[in-house]
């Protein structure tokens, strides 16, 4: 998340009247790091991780496993470890340390996250583009997760699992139980207050989000429908009846719709676990050719990821997170939201290309694309060029929703924390991250579409695929845009089930030479996950013959061509299919459980024995 100050934050009717003040001022400091920085360049590729765990305890006589709400006593008992280790105490870590090669890699970080059963892990220091610290990649990941199951109790384990199966359902999820009757924040049927970090951010974001909107949040997720799964399904487990918050009447007035799972609250997505990696370019004009170059691969790895079948005890009919979340902080009032005012929630996916290079021609940039006109004119007047203050200027037309009284009046020379306020609760498939005030830090973009994998083998295939088709994109300027318009419908297909199987993706096949002008509807077409990966004869190479194309080019020893290449196969076999998805696993998992009736009813017990078989992973 983003950041985390010490202070009294404000209810969403004073927040409300500093949103200009916030916006001004997050404007202002984004201008006074363009005026230093916008020249600055050679940076070199740096790049991290960063993974998400929730941490289970397990029952073994019970026959259960629930979230352990313990997320505050173990991040400062990792932080005291991640001191020590970085004093150069290496006690108790000895026996970690033979999992990795040098010593830099062994001060991970820790950070807290939403759910109050999650961690957030990073690699210490960012790691290189050179291919020696893209094979440390998994050493690092395996470290850090065991750095951490370490120092839990013995029956938790820190799972990198994107959506917890049973979170939200009737009874006893969390460890220890909490009634969901006491959730003043999201006002939720299902999840209880201390579900939430208890930072003072989380629950007012929580509250905030609902007290702008107007309502709570309301997702509705097609169920699975199984061979005895009752049709219409309407669900037994939501509290219909219950008078204890204003919005208890939604429900049964249309929030939740038959034949789907409802959700009602922020901790249903931004409870979820994912993989996120950010890369730096070597100046603004490569951050904004790499941000552009990622966002059609957005969608076709959030498919090929794809971890996340079950909700609130129920199978669905989506294998991935991203529209959960999405709907869990979309904070924008009715007529925002009906009137197509704001097409989308601060959660979605990217509007707008924004490189200058010539590939990036004005008609990919066909969503309709609201933005704040006296903010834009600003950053006009200052010299920004159209594409830049149109970014800008369009996740400007957010309120920020945490406001802390303490931290209202900054130097706007020296800080940027109003905007990011703005920028970091524009959670988009890609962030455009610029440098931090006062750092050696330089312009970076955040891929943020995936979902986190249950191995770390599998995390760093994903990591490294990822780098070197960042690393591909800009040394041989592929030119991969379609219009944006079309991404958006691939972000729909790819969290249907099965999409990484059995879905088309519209995907561009003239990657190399610069397009021909006009002519848009013939330079992508309809391709499967194989296709876009593998290839498809003398129309596309597929994306992992342009990245062998850019280890040609590299210095690289056999035995390290032979590590790279074992991750680039797990991509290559999850594409044809020879390896299935997370999503389908777990799936399959659920159906052939000999106690599962066929009801789409994922049971306690269902539950254990599948978190079981994942930790045994
Ligand atoms: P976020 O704001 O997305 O939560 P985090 O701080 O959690 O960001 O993670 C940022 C990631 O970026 C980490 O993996 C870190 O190692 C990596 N990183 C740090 N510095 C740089 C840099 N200069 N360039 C690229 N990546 C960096
Ligand atoms: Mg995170
Ligand atoms: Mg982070
Ligand atoms: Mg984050
Ligand atoms: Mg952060
Ligand atoms: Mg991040």
């Amino acid at each position: 998340m983003g950041l985390l100050y010490l202070g009294t934050p404000l209810p969403w009717d004073e927040a409300k009247k500093y949103a200009d003040h916030v916006r001004t001022h997050g404007i202002t400091q984004f201008l006074h790091i363009w005026d230093r920085l916008k020249d600055r360049t050679g940076d070199e590729l740096l790049w991290g991780d960063e993974i998400e765990y929730m941490v289970v305890a397990f029952d073994e006589q019970e026959k259960s496993a629930k979230l352990s709400l313990r997320q505050t006593e173990i991040l400062a008992k990792l932080s005291d470890i991640v001191h020590d280790i970085s004093a150069g105490l290496r006690y108790e870590v000895d026996t970690l340390m033979l999992l990795t090669d040098h010593f830099s890699v062994a001060v991970p970080n820790f950070h807290p996250e939403y759910g109050r059963y999650m961690l957030e892990s990073t690699p210490g220091s960012p790691y290189t583009g050179y291919i020696q610290d893209l094979l440390s990649v998994e050493c690092n990941m395996r470290y850090r997760r065991a750095l951490a199951r370490k120092h839990l109790k013995p029956n938790e384990i820190p799972l990198t699992f994107t959506s917890f199966p049973l979170l939200g359902v009737q009874g006893h999820f969390t460890e220890p139980y909490f009634n969901p009757n006491d959730a003043v924040s999201s006002h939720s049927f299902f999840l209880p207050e201390e579900i939430t970090n208890p930072h003072a951010r989380f629950p007012t974001l929580t509250a905030n989000i609902r007290s702008r909107r107007g309502s709570k949040v309301a997702i509705n997720l097609p169920i699975f429908f199984d061979e005895k799964t009752p049709r219409p399904f309407v669900d037994p487990t939501i509290p219909w009846d219950r008078n204890i918050y204003k919005e208890d009447s939604d429900a049964k007035n249309g929030a939740a719709l038959p034949d789907h799972i409802y959700l009602d609250a922020m901790g249903f997505g931004m409870g979820c676990c994912c993989l996120q990696l950010t890369f730096q370019a070597c100046n603004v004009s490569d951050a904004r050719r790499l941000y552009d170059g990622l966002i059609p691969i957005g969608p076709i790895l959030l498919a090929l990821t794809g971890a996340s079948p079950i909700w609130r005890g129920y199978l669905a009919d989506v294998d991935c997170r991203w529209n959960v979340i999405a709907g869990s902080v979309d904070d924008r009032t009715e007529e925002e939201r009906g009137l197509k005012v704001i097409p989308k929630s601060r959660y979605d996916s990217v509007d707008l290309y924004i490189s200058n290079d010539g590939f990036n021609r004005p008609e990919y940039n066909d969503n309709y694309l609201p933005y704040d006109e006296s903010i834009y004119d600003r950053l006009r007047a200052h010299g920004i060029d159209d594409l830049l203050s149109k970014h800008m200027s369009h996740l400007f037309i957010r309120d920020p929703l945490v406001v802390f009284s303490e931290t209202i009046n900054q130097d706007d020379t020296s800080s940027s924390d109003h905007f990011e306020n703005i920028q970091s609760t524009n959670w988009q498939t890609l962030r455009f991250k610029p440098p931090p005030p006062n750092s050696p830090i330089g312009w970076r973009v955040e891929f943020r579409s995936m979902e986190v994998q249950i191995t770390d083998f599998e995390n760093a295939a994903f990591a490294v695929f990822v780098v070197l088709l960042s690393r591909a994109i800009l040394s041989f300027n592929l030119n991969l845009y379609i219009p944006i318009s079309k991404v958006d419908e691939n972000m729909a297909t790819a969290q249907r089930r099965d999409a990484a199987a059995k879905a088309k993706f519209h995907f561009r096949k003239d990657v190399y030479p610069p397009g021909r002008s006009g002519a848009s509807s013939e330079e992508y077409e309809e391709m499967s996950m194989d296709e876009i990966i593998n290839g498809k004869g003398d129309n596309f190479p597929g994306l992992l013959r342009l990245i062998y194309a850019y280890i040609d080019t590299l210095d690289i020893e056999p035995r390290e061509l032979a590590k790279v290449g074992s991750y680039l196969d797990l991509i290559r076999r999850r594409a044809n299919g020879s390896l299935i998805t997370p999503a389908t696993w777990i799936r399959n998992f659920v159906r052939s459980h000999p106690t599962y009736k066929h009801d789409s009813v994922v049971s306690q017990e269902i539950n254990y024995d599948l978190l079981l078989a994942i930790d045994e992973m």
